[in-house]
């Protein structure tokens, strides 16, 4: 392991972890079934904490004290701005603890602090306060329809939400989906991830602080198929399911809902391209390149996995990217000079070397990376592989870990059908100094979101989500709070 780990700007010493309990009914419960888990540190594989583990029982409580703020309690009668106020509070609270929740978030999921601290949180906040504004901006619409009638719309809360998210920006993800849910009046239940139950905790704690009142805001560690996610899907008290995960499990959610309408909207995977070309502002298109698939080590949902060069520049393209990547600093996630830090869990950690070895089998030349880094945490080297071809696993199939495949193209149009030979369309970018050409080929990538000389930049007012495979609906600005209401449609005859 490099450098980092004993330098002085450390963010360690006691992360205190005040919340490991199910928050029902605006208090925290043990689990009906007194089950619990163990969440781990990925850089060390030590136990942090054991969490409450939910099973149907604490599901069904939940949606029961969800359904009873949404029609008897003063959820239900509060004013839309009124509750707009209970979630600026909350994004304020969560601002004002900052530092408490990035050392928490970094504890349980292994990102860099200057990651934690320079986007999860104050993004988490921004979030929260952006939905907090639409809250009494949700408006109906008048309609000139045929005849003596007066027809408006209501635009409705659509009822109790399960949410269900990942672990790789567990409080951001949470807040994408409660920001909208709250602000459109419904209650929630959500499921962090099993491998980061913990700021979704501390964070619900600082609801109750802010004043959302009990059952509108539940939160369910727990795992997944067989647990308390699967619970949440086939409970026929929850009307909508909001989920971001694997494309597979949404598959399962979909079935298992088929019957009961569930309102379904579904953020997954990717394989996003980044396409670079000669034109293109050499070293600003690696800097972007590396930013693309490393933050996060990886496990971001649109990593730019593949980078498309022109031929023209491929090999100083390949150089530059795997000189920077061999000078990352890897260590202690806590310390903030740290850029890389482990992957999730062991399990993650597995399947990203078996991708490396696929790589090297299949043929791709290793530029950079390639290998475990130290003996203790889920540490992999950014990885960067070059002379890949379309056909190989690590061209096709989402790592979600530090590992870019660069690959050569001689045309826009080869470069963009290449691009959109994929089941995923969730994200992609375009380097060029060609004005005309960037907005050419960011017409055609099917993907639902298209940087142009930038990369991962997302914004709780811009719409985010996936084409094909990658989605169903939008998260973020005006587009999701579609997901979170009903449209009622009244009229009225003329006296
Ligand atoms: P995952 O699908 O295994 O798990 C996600 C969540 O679903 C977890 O909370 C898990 O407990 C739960 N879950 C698992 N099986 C379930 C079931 N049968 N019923 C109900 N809930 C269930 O995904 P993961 O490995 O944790 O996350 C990585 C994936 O998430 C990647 O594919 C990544 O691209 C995607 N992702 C997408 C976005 C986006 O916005 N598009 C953002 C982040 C991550």
């Amino acid at each position: 392991m490099t450098a980092a780990v004993n330098l002085p700007k450390s963010h360690k010493g006691a992360v205190p972890v005040r919340q490991t309990k199910l928050l029902i009914d605006g208090a925290f419960h043990d689990a009906a079934s007194g089950r619990t888990f163990a969440t781990i540190d990925p850089s060390t594989e030590e136990v942090i904490a054991e969490v409450a583990e939910a099973g149907p029982e604490d599901v069904d409580r939940a949606v029961r004290a969800a359904r009873a703020a949404l029609e008897d309690g003063p959820w239900a009668r509060m004013d839309a701005r009124e509750r707009g106020r209970l979630l600026m509070k909350w994004a304020d609270l969560i601002e004002a603890n900052m530092e408490e929740l990035a050392r928490l978030e970094v504890l349980d999921n292994g990102k860099p602090i200057a990651e934690a601290l320079g986007y999860d949180i104050p993004s988490a906040a921004a979030t929260i306060r952006y939905f907090a504004g639409w809250a009494d901006k949700i408006e109906g619409r008048t309609i000139p329809v045929s005849g003596p009638f007066f027809t408006y719309t209501r635009r409705e809360p659509v009822g109790v939400c399960g949410l269900i998210i990942p672990w790789n920006f567990p409080l951001a993800m949470a807040a994408w989906k409660l920001g909208p849910a709250l602000a459109a009046g419904c209650a929630a239940i959500l499921k962090p991830a099993e491998q980061t139950p913990l700021t979704a905790l501390r964070a619900g704690e600082l609801a109750l602080e802010a004043g959302v009142p009990p059952g509108v805001l539940n939160i369910l560690p727990g795992f997944g198929g067989g647990g308390a996610g699967e619970a949440i899907v086939k409970h026929p008290g929850v009307d909508k399911i909001a989920f971001t995960g694997e494309y597979r499990t949404a598959q399962i959610i979909k079935r298992e809902t088929a019957d009961s309408m569930k309102r379904l909207t579904f953020e997954l995977g990717g394989k996003s391209p980044n396409i670079v070309f000669e034109d293109a502002d050499l070293d600003a298109a690696v800097e972007g390149a590396f930013g693309a698939i490393f933050l996060n080590q990886g496990q971001n949902c649109c990593a730019g996995s593949r980078a498309f060069v022109h031929e023209k520049i491929y090999d100083r393209f390949v150089e530059k990217l795997a000189e920077k990547a061999a000078k990352r600093r890897i260590g202690d996630p806590l310390n903030s000079d740290t850029e890389h830090g482990p992957q999730i869990d062991q399990a993650q950690f597995e399947k990203i070397m078996r991708y490396i070895d696929l790589g090297r089998e299949q043929g791709a030349r290793l530029a950079a990376g390639g290998e475990r880094v130290g003996e203790k945490g889920f540490y992999v080297a950014p990885t960067v592989f070059a002379e890949v071809r379309d056909e190989m696993a690590i061209a096709t199939d989402e790592i979600f870990g530090p590992v870019v495949g660069v690959l050569k193209f001689k045309d826009a149009d080869e470069a963009i059908r290449r691009a959109n030979d994929s089941m995923f369309g969730l994200a992609g970018a375009v380097w060029t100094r060609d004005l005309d050409k960037a907005n050419a080929v960011s017409a055609r990538l099917r993907a639902g979101t298209v940087w142009v000389n930038c990369y991962n930049i997302v914004d709780p007012a811009a719409p985010f989500g996936g084409f094909k495979m990658s989605g169903v609906g939008r998260e973020l600005g005006e587009e999701a709070l579609n997901a979170y209401t009903e449209t009622k449609t009244v009229t009225i005859r003329n006296g």
